[in-house]
C-alpha cells in the first residue's frame, strides 16, 4: 500500500490527508508548529472548493459555522453603486454548489477534527527532502528522518520542500498591500451592517467584507496600491487610524465597520510566476507551495483544496505506480492552478483602476456580459467555480483549465 507523508498541516495538507485517508491510503502529516492553528481571519470557499468538501463528507460541518450571506455583490467603493449581484441560490444552480465564507480556525477544526487521531505529528520542522531513491526521505530539524513512497510539500508560501526540490523562488513585489481585521457585528456603531459577501472597488483599491461564524463576525480585507511597504508577513499589526486614513472618502458604511476593528494587520503583496514543475521523483507539492497567488479571486485555499482531492484520486488510481500517479496529478493540476495565478494577477489590476472612465468601462462591461448571459460573473472567470475536482474526469490532463468561455 502507498504510504504518503505530508509536510505541513494547513488547509491544503489537512484536505489532502483527508482525501487520502478516505481512499484507504496510509497518510501522516508533519507540521512544524506545536499545535494546529490558523491566523484569525476568514476564508471564502467558492463553489469549486465546496464541491470537494461535499465529496469528502465535510460540507455540512463547514456550512454550520459559515457566515449567512444571501448575496455576493460588487459595489463602487465610494458611492456604493451596485455593479453586480448574485444570490447564493443562483450560484448553486449555476455551479452545482453555493460558496461559503468561514473563519479559518473553524475550517481547520472541521478538517483536523474529522481525521483519525495519530495522523498528525506536531513540532516537526522539515529542513529538506530527498526525492530520488526507492523511497522518498524528509529530513527534520531535530535530526530525524521519515521515509515514504510519496512526500507532499504542503508547507505554504515559503515552502522548504519546494526550495529543496527546485531552489529558492523569486517573489516580486506588486506595489500593493493588504490590511485585514475581523470585526464583531455588535461592535459596529449605527445601522447593523449588511451580511453580504461584498467586494467594493475604488481607485487604487479593493475592499472585501463577508460574514463568518453565522452573523457574529465580519471578515475585512482591504487592498491598496502602495509601494512603500515591503513586509510579507500575515501577522504584523498596524494601527486602525492608518486604515481609516487610507480609505478616507470611501463609503461611510465601510468606515463604520473599520472603526469597530480593534486589531488590524498589514502585509505587502508579492507575486510569483507559475512554476514549470511541481514534482521530482517521489516528491510533489501542493497549495501555496505550488501556486502562491494574489488574493483577488479568493482562490488560494480553494486551489489547495482541489489539489488534495486530485492527488488522492491519482494515487488511488495507480496504487502500484506512485511516481506515475504524481505525473498524472501534476498534469491535471498545474495548468489550471497556473491559470488561476494569472487570472488573480489580472484581477488585481482591473479592480484598482484609478481612472474614473476606465473604471466605468469595466463596470459597464461586467453588466453587459452578465446580461448577455454568456458570462455569469461578467469578468471571464466563471470557469473557476464551475470546475469540480471531485468529478471522475478530474485526472484528465489540463482538467478545469481555461475554456472558450473566458474573454
Ligand atoms: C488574510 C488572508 C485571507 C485569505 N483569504 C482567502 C480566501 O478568501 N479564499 C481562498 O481560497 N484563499 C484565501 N487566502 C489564501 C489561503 O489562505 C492560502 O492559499 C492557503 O492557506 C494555502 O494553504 P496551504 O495549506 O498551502 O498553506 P498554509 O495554510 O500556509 O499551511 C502551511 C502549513 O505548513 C506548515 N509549515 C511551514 N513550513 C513547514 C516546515 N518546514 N515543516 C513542517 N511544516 C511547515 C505551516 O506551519 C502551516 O501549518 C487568504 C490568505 C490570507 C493570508
Amino acid at each position: 500500500m502507498t504510504r504518503v507523508a505530508i509536510v505541513g498541516g494547513g488547509i491544503g495538507g489537512l484536505t489532502a490527508a483527508h482525501a487520502l485517508w478516505r481512499r484507504g491510503i496510509e497518510v501522516a502529516i508533519y507540521e512544524s508548529a506545536p499545535e494546529l492553528r490558523e491566523i484569525g481571519a476568514g476564508v471564502a470557499l467558492h463553489p469549486n472548493a465546496m464541491k470537494v468538501l461535499r465529496s469528502l463528507g465535510l460540507e455540512d460541518d463547514v456550512r454550520a459555522t459559515a457566515g449567512r450571506s444571501e448575496w455576493a455583490l460588487t459595489r463602487n467603493g465610494k458611492t456604493g453603486r451596485m455593479i453586480s449581484r448574485t444570490s447564493r441560490r443562483e450560484q448553486a444552480s449555476r455551479f452545482g454548489r453555493a460558496g461559503a465564507t468561514v473563519h479559518r480556525a473553524d475550517l481547520l477544526d472541521v478538517l483536523a477534527g474529522s481525521l483519525p487521531s495519530g495522523i498528525v505529528t506536531l513540532g516537526a520542522r522539515c529542513v529538506g527532502v530527498e526525492p530520488d531513491g526507492e523511497l522518498a526521505v524528509a529530513r527534520f530539524q531535530d535530526g530525524s528522518e521519515v521515509e515514504a513512497d510519496v512526500i507532499v510539500g504542503a508547507d505554504g508560501i515559503h515552502s522548504t520542500v519546494k526550495a529543496s526540490l527546485f531552489g529558492p523562488d523569486a517573489p516580486r513585489f506588486t506595489g500593493k498591500i493588504c490590511y485585514r481585521s475581523v470585526v464583531p457585528v455588535e461592535a459596529v456603531a449605527g445601522e447593523r451592517p449588511a451580511n453580504d459577501n461584498a467586494q467594493w472597488l475604488g481607485p487604487h483599491g479593493t475592499i472585501v467584507l463577508y460574514p463568518v461564524r453565522r452573523d457574529e463576525l465580519i471578515n475585512v480585507v482591504c487592498h491598496y496600491d502602495d509601494d512603500g511597504y515591503r513586509h510579507e508577513s500575515w501577522v504584523t499589526e498596524c494601527e486602525r487610524r492608518e486604515v481609516l486614513e487610507r480609505y478616507r472618502g470611501w463609503h461611510e458604511s465601510l468606515l463604520r465597520v473599520f472603526s469597530a476593528g480593534e486589531l488590524w494587520y498589514k502585509w505587502a503583496l508579492y507575486d510569483r510566476d507559475p512554476i514549470p514543475r511541481w514534482t521530482r521523483g517521489r516528491v510533489t507539492i501542493l497549495g501555496d507551495a505550488a501556486h502562491a497567488m494574489l488574493p483577488y479571486l479568493g482562490q488560494g485555499a480553494c486551489q489547495a483544496i482541489e489539489d488534495g482531492c486530485v492527488l488522492a484520486a491519482a494515487l488511488a488510481a495507480q496504487p502500484d505506480d506512485p511516481v506515475g500517479a504524481l505525473g498524472v496529478y501534476e498534469r491535471a493540476r498545474r495548468p489550471r492552478a497556473s491559470q488561476v495565478v494569472l487570472a488573480a494577477r489580472e484581477r488585481g489590476v482591473s479592480n484598482h483602476l484609478a481612472s474614473p472612465w476606465a473604471a466605468l468601462r469595466r463596470d459597464v462591461s461586467i453588466a453587459l456580459r452578465r446580461r448577455l448571459g454568456r458570462d455569469p460573473d461578467g469578468r471571464g472567470t466563471a470557469w473557476i467555480p464551475a470546475y469540480d475536482a471531485s468529478a471522475p474526469d478530474a485526472l484528465t490532463a489540463g482538467a478545469g483549465a481555461v475554456t472558450a468561455e473566458r474573454g
